[in-house]
């Protein structure tokens, strides 16, 4: 079933010079970038995006992250794209990220981890309306 996602390629990556070290790897999977900007977000935005975090004594520290530079916002489709991207990106800990993952192989923090993807179908729809209006 070919869904859509949304990913971010968070400030680290941007800083680090890793953008086309990660959308190789999604593309050589074989999924469609169907939209792509480059942009920097303020507070609001952060908040919004992380409606579910935003209680964690560990979200103020990762809003300034978030806010701390430009980042890539995308939407990517394909055949199961929302579990397919969250394999490729590993999980959350980059230090336990298995290695061949996006985050096993080139993060060590667990909050600059590089990579955000929708984890549902209901995230998904949520989260590419508030990155991409125009798609929803
Ligand atoms: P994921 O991005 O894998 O879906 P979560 O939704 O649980 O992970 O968390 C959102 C983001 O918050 C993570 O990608 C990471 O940047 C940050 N984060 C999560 N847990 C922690 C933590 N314990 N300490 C610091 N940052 C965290
Ligand atoms: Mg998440």
């Amino acid at each position: 079933m070919s869904q859509r996602t949304l990913v971010l390629l968070k400030p680290d990556t941007v800083r680090r010079g890793l953008v086309g070290e990660v959308l190789r790897r999604y593309e050589a999977k074989g999924l469609t970038i169907v939209a792509m900007e480059h942009r920097a977000i303020d507070a609001e935005q952060a908040d919004a995006h992380y409606a579910e975090h935003v209680e964690q004594p560990w979200y103020p520290p990762l809003r300034a992250f978030a806010t701390s530079g430009p980042l890539v916002s995308l939407v990517l489709e394909g055949d199961e794209a929302i579990a397919v991207v969250r394999a490729l990106n590993g999980a959350t800990d980059g230090r336990a990220a298995a290695p061949g993952t996006i985050r096993g192989d080139l993060s060590l923090s667990n909050r600059e981890n590089l990579v955000h993807a929708s984890d549902s179908e209901e995230s998904a729809a949520r989260e590419i309306a508030l990155w991409f209006p125009s798609l929803a």
